[in-house]
This record gives C-alpha cells, sequence and structure tokens, in this order.
C-alpha cells in the first residue's frame, strides 16, 4: 500500500491534497521522497515563520521535552508566563493573554471575551458581532458563522450560533450597528480571501468610533501577526490600538499554538474559559525562541530587507507578465498577485509546483505568497526564478 493510498483509506477526506511526500526541510527548503527540492513561499500556511528544520526551535523543544512536555493550567507555566509577557511587551499594548491550540480556538475566545464584555457593560446584553465579507475566521461552528462568505455556512452543517452580520465593506459597518452590537471582528489583510490590505485611515476612523461608542474592535492576526506584516502585529502598521488581538499560525513556528490577547484584562473570572493543551510546555517554549529569532530580524533590519527584496522582486514580476497579473498586493511578507482570473491562477499554481516552487490561492484570483520570514536572499532569487519559468510555460 502506497503512502497516497494509507492516506486515503485512513483519513477522512477534507483536503484536496498534493500527495509530494515531503522527507526534510531547511529554512525556505523543502526535499521530496522522488528527489526534488522546492523553494517554499508558503510556510505552510504562514506557520513555519523561521523556515523548516530551525536549529534554533527544534534544539530548544529538544531540550524542554527532555524535561517536562505538559502539565495542565492547574499549574503555573514557566515558559507559558514568560511568552505572555514577552508577546505584551512587543504589542506595547496594556493587554494580557489567553493560550489556545488555533487560530478558530483564538477567535472563539475572542467572540467569548466580546459577549461577557456585552452583558457587563450594557443595560441590554450586547452580543452581535460585525464581520466583513471574504473574511475568514475559523471552521470551529461559531467561527464558521463568524466568517463572512456564504459558502462556509453549508447547511449541511447547521443550525449556527446566532451573533453575527457581515457587511461588505469597511464603511458599510457603522449603518449596520444596532443596539445589539458589541464590535467589530476584521482582518487587516484579509489572507484567505484575497491579500487585499484595507485602507488605514478608514480602519483608523472605525477604531476611534468603536471606542468613543464603547464598542468593541476585535483584529484577528492570525495570519497577519507575529512579524508577517513588518511589525509584531499589523495593528501597528494601521496605528490602531484593539481591544482584543488573536493570533496564531506563526507564533509557535509550526508547533499548534492559539492566542487572544485583550486590554479588558479582568473580563474573564476562574472557570470562564480553558484549555488543556493550550499554552502548554511545548507550545510556549516553541513561541519564545520563535519570537527572539523575530525580534532580532527586526531590530537589525534584516526583516525590513527580506520584505523589500521579496516586493522588488514581486513589482518586477507583475511588470513582466502583464497579460497575467492585474496587480501586486498585500503587504510585508503576505502578498499577492491578482490574476485575471480564477483558470489562470489554478494553472500557475499547478505550473510553480511543476518548476519547484509552491505557492498559495487566496480568494478567487490571487496567488498568495507566505515564505518563511527568516526566507534568505538567494532563496528568494531562486523561487522567483522558478515561479517565472512556471509562468513562461503557461505563454
Ligand atoms: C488560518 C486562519 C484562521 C483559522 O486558524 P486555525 O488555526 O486553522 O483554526 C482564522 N483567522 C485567520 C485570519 C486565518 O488566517
Amino acid at each position: 500500500m502506497s503512502f497516497e493510498e494509507m492516506d486515503k483509506e485512513y483519513v477522512l477526506h477534507t483536503y484536496n491534497r498534493n500527495y509530494v511526500n515531503f522527507k526534510r526541510g531547511k529554512n525556505a527548503a523543502l526535499f521530496s521522497e522522488d528527489g526534488k527540492d522546492f523553494i517554499d513561499f508558503t510556510s505552510g500556511i504562514g506557520v513555519a515563520s523561521v523556515g523548516h528544520g530551525n536549529k534554533k526551535v527544534a534544539d530548544a523543544i529538544y531540550e524542554q521535552t527532555q524535561n517536562i512536555t505538559h502539565v495542565s493550567n492547574l499549574f503555573l507555566i514557566e515558559p507559558q508566563a514568560k511568552l505572555a509577557k514577552k508577546m505584551v511587551e512587543l504589542s506595547g499594548f496594556d493587554m494580557a493573554v489567553f493560550f489556545g491550540n488555533s487560530g478558530a480556538e483564538a477567535n472563539e475566545g475572542a467572540i467569548k471575551i466580546a459577549r461577557k464584555y456585552g452583558q457587563n457593560r450594557f443595560k441590554n446584553k450586547r452580543y452581535k458581532v460585525l464581520t466583513l465579507e471574504y473574511s475568514f475566521h475559523g471552521r470551529t461552528i461559531t467561527t464558521l458563522k463568524a466568517t463572512g462568505q456564504e459558502s462556509f455556512h453549508q447547511s449541511a452543517f447547521s443550525p449556527y450560533p446566532e451573533g453575527f452580520a457581515y457587511k461588505n465593506q469597511i464603511k458599510d459597518i457603522y449603518s449596520a450597528i444596532d443596539d445589539e452590537t458589541i464590535g467589530v471582528m476584521i482582518e487587516l489583510v484579509q489572507g484567505e480571501g484575497g491579500v487585499q490590505a484595507f485602507d488605514k485611515k478608514e480602519i483608523k476612523e472605525l477604531a476611534v468610533f468603536l471606542q468613543k461608542n464603547d464598542l468593541l474592535l476585535i483584529i484577528d492576526e492570525v495570519q497577519t501577526g507575529v512579524f508577517r506584516s513588518g511589525e509584531f502585529l499589523a495593528s501597528k502598521l494601521y496605528d490602531i490600538e484593539p481591544d482584543i488581538i488573536t493570533l496564531a499560525k506563526g507564533l509557535a513556528g509550526g508547533v499548534p499554538i492559539g492566542a487572544v490577547m485583550t486590554k479588558h484584562k479582568d473580563i474573564f473570572t476562574y472557570g470562564d474559559h480553558g484549555s488543556t493543551f493550550g499554552g502548554n510546555f511545548l507550545s510556549a517554549r516553541a513561541g519564545l525562541e520563535v519570537l527572539d529569532i523575530l525580534e532580532k530580524s527586526h531590530k537589525d533590519g534584516s526583516l525590513q530587507k527580506s520584505i523589500d527584496h521579496f516586493d522588488d522582486k514581486l513589482k518586477k514580476t507583475a511588470e513582466k507578465y502583464p497579460d497575467l497579473f492585474l496587480d501586486k498586493t498585500g503587504l510585508g511578507l503576505m502578498r499577492g498577485l491578482q490574476c485575471k482570473d480564477g483558470d489562470t491562477l489554478s494553472k500557475i499554481i499547478k505550473a510553480s509546483f511543476d518548476n519547484g516552487v509552491l505557492v498559495l490561492k487566496a480568494g478567487r484570483n490571487t496567488v498568495r505568497f507566505l515564505p518563511p520570514l527568516t526566507i534568505s536572499k538567494g532563496e528568494i532569487d531562486e523561487g522567483f526564478a522558478r515561479f517565472e519559468k512556471a509562468l513562461d510555460t503557461l505563454k
């Protein structure tokens, strides 16, 4: 039985997989069983933030698991306390953190905080959270409902919880706020939705309006967070101070983790929320190493250099293939090339794979790039050389 057959026989069929078998990784390079090598412009989906096979993270995990991997959250977990402190310091906000295991779980935590705030703060309990069309907030029943895309609200999985409404654009949000609305949850750059960054002025105005009305601004930074934008939080780039921020993907470099941070530090009391695995020795220790690596590359300017070089390459490629691409989008190392149609996008993803470079899809027609934040100049150059070779086959 091949591994492909094994997968198809024993794993539930929720992913339309590519059956390449990766055996080894080194920073932005992946090596498959059949002897091929790839430049990884995806880092999973923005997860392997410090690359594959990162020695510093691997050593820390090894050392940690030699000692303690897990005790329950009924005890002090030293690396969890340290990680929370580090995240709060990097954010520059007066916040506290709860740890879970995924982005969806982080958003569930955010929604719980919002609902409790809505009960405490207002006479008539406010609970409704407004989100945007083309957003993506997760795969649990509640975060599916929070996701503003009809295709994620399949009737097969109904009934869904109440308390969500969707708007097409930021400017439509104001008129949708009623006396049951407690806040707004948005991504600053929609990841799954098409790598479109929202306008800074519009976001700042929304933040001011919500604050004035004691309503919550929840920023889903599951994809944009942890230096993906060039700053620890994209919220920093947008010069806003959210009430609640969620993080996950890149936070522990591939070890499952999720986090919700809030300035409403006393909203939860004992028993209000919990998680078996969240913030355990393993994931918290990995997170500490990841933040240490990325904070250094942020401080010494090397992250910004990579962002600038990637942007330069992206721009040149977009200009070289005007009949394939309409626009370059996104920011930091979360970038997109908008194709003229979805059919072209599928062909580009396949041709890229065949030419040894991994890219993702976003929305209906965007090629998405989420390389490791530690990607080298050489790896960027090699990846774009392969990408252009792939594009040449489509001419
Ligand atoms: C990936 C993602 C999620 C869901 O994260 P999981 O870890 O898959 O639950 C939520 N929000 C955004 C913006 C994401 O990109």
